[in-house]
């Protein structure tokens, strides 16, 4: 066969040399020993966890060494793109904290761009035809109905699925069959020419899970579709190699086309970069541990994360905590270091499927949302409810002054104990939001009614906003006393069965009438921080 009238009637035209591409993206110059890492989602507007996961891996790897992290966007399946999706992408990592270092709006150096992927259409083909003129790849003009006959065909002798040796009809097409179907304009693809066999096991060393073995790979992939645009397998290979990526941590689900890229690198000539198989995020599920799903799980998407306006950091945190097994312990070392100075490892990261606890989170997050001081929280929820609030919500932060006092209380701040009632922005402004907005429910109070209403009037009666919280408290023991119920606890504990109840239930009623909860810091503080005329109006309604 003639393969290079072949290829130049299958891919017409003047491609440069392949050694141009070479020069045209030369090697790196960086120290030895750093790493050049990427994060290549597809378009698709869903960016999750494993994402993260991976990006927080490759970030680290890169940085650590004195390298580079690129953003590739992997969109050659146009069916799965969709508008706004790198803009979500770069939103959802920047909030992460992910910095890249050139790559899909970036900026950065652009020696490697383009970074996208159909704008690089030009070197894919370059190589294709070069595969075609060396008779590795082959044009194949199967249709899908032909091709899904196929798999129904292996299906039912239980063979293995897909286009290989006896079953890849056009791998042996005569010249004159091809020249036929090209001129009656038949549409095709190009095929890889496998010249694997899996009864041949390969060593592989992979960056996380060691040495594992795969078969060699027999099928004759589609490198290039018949719209003239690369398949993932093939369009990854070119761009690693040219944008002279060093190490490719990617999900687990990869490890099955591995062989594939393995052959790819194999034929094109190129040294492979290190790959490192992420573990998959598993979920407990009852009895069962299951991979967290997009359908089932919302806790999967990044925007989840956002929306509850989860602190970044702590994600981080629970993420480095599942990535590497010897964070946990550092970070409990090294609670003043920056995340940063943790020496990340690819050997460290778990070998088999992680799993992914948001009760963990939220313990995480409660924790670092405590060491925050009343300014620093003040401006994470602020920029929380700027983007996700409501406009009442908004609304909280117009006075500062009020604000940091609610926050510092609610935080225990100057107290003895930090208090970790803040899991998430949203959770938090929720926590807090009696201090802005009247209560609109009541959580049950323990005292019934009739016993209520007296309790709250002789309040009104006795309360004075200049009271210091001794001051207060001391009327809140008399109006226990008057209304029938013990001023002291251990009168109480002594014979309760003389008493309606102790100074706790009459404090109870006026939280709950306060602030329309059972739970809350300390009452005093909170009425001084309402003022006169609010408290007063809240004991008011409650009597009602
Ligand atoms: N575009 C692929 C994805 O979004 C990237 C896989 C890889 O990192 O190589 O899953």
């Amino acid at each position: 066969m003639d393969y290079k009238t072949l290829a130049e009637r299958l891919l017409p035209g003047n491609y440069p040399d392949l050694e141009f591409y070479e020069k045209k993206y030369p090697p790196r110059d960086l120290p030895k020993g750093a790493q050049v890492t990427r994060l290549a989602p597809s378009p698709t507007g869903f960016i999750h966890l494993g994402n993260l996961f991976a990006a927080i891996a490759n970030e680290r790897i890169a940085h650590q060494s004195g390298g580079v992290l690129y953003l590739r966007i992997e969109d050659t399946d146009l069916k799965r793109k969709v508008d706004g999706a790198v803009e979500a992408v770069k939103n959802a990592l920047r909030y992460f904290d992910i910095k890249f270092d050139e790559g899909a709006e970036i900026g950065g150096d652009d020696t490697y761009a383009p970074w996208y992927q159909r704008q690089r259409a030009e070197i894919y083909r370059a190589f294709v035809k070069h595969l075609i003129e060396i008779g590795r790849a082959y044009p194949c003009f199967c249709s899908e109905e032909e091709l899904e006959r196929l798999r129904e065909e292996q299906t039912e002798k239980k063979e293995i699925t897909g286009y290989y040796g006896k079953y890849a009809k056009c791998r042996n097409l005569t010249e004159e069959d091809i020249y036929q179907n090209l001129d009656a304009g038949k549409p095709f693809v190009i095929r890889l020419k496998s010249m694997g066999n899996p009864e041949n096991k390969i060593k592989f060393r992979d960056a996380i899970k060691g040495e594992i073995t795969v078969t060699e790979n027999n099928q004759d992939v589609v490198i290039l579709k018949s719209d003239g645009i690369p398949t993932y397998h093939f369009a990854h290979a070119i761009d690693d190699h040219f944008m002279r990526t060093t190490l490719v941590i990617r999900g687990e689900e990869w490890l099955a086309s591995l062989p594939i890229h393995i052959e790819l690198f194999d034929v094109l000539g190129f040294e492979r970069p290190r790959y490192g198989h992420n573990c998959s995020l598993m979920k407990q599920d009852g009895e069962t541990r299951r991979k967290l799903s997009k359908r089932k799980d919302p806790e999967l998407s990044l925007e989840f994360y956002r929306k509850e306006g989860y602190y970044a950091r702590a994600v981080k945190v629970y993420m480095l905590t599942l990535l590497n097994s010897n964070f946990e312990e550092w970070y409990l070392k090294n609670p003043e270091k920056t995340l940063e100075e943790f020496k990340f490892t690819a050997e460290k990261m778990s070998k088999s499927g992680t799993l992914f606890d948001i009760d963990k989170l939220n313990d995480i997050s409660k924790n670092e949302l405590s060491k925050l001081t009343a300014e620093e929280m003040f401006e994470f929820l602020q920029t929380w409810a700027e983007e996700f609030g409501g406009e009442t919500q908004k609304g909280y932060f117009e006075d500062r002054g009020k604000m940091l006092k609610v926050l510092t209380l609610c935080m225990g701040i100057g107290g003895k104990k930090r208090r970790k009632d803040f899991t998430t922005a949203s959770q938090a402004m929720d926590f807090i939001k009696y201090f802005f907005e009247r209560p609109e429910n009541y959580d049950e109070y323990r005292v019934p009614d009739e016993t209520r209403k007296p309790i709250l009037k002789s309040f009104l009666v006795k309360y004075d906003p200049a009271d210091d919280s001794q001051v207060w408290f001391t009327k809140i023991k008399e109006i226990a006393a008057e209304n029938g119920f013990a001023a002291e606890m251990k009168d109480y504990k002594t014979a309760p069965e003389a008493y309606k109840g102790s100074v706790s239930d009459v404090a109870e009623v006026l939280r709950i009438a306060t602030t329309g909860k059972a739970n809350t810091p300390d009452l005093w503080t909170i009425q001084q921080i309402l003022g006169e005329e609010e408290t007063k109006e809240r004991i008011q309604r409650a009597t009602a």
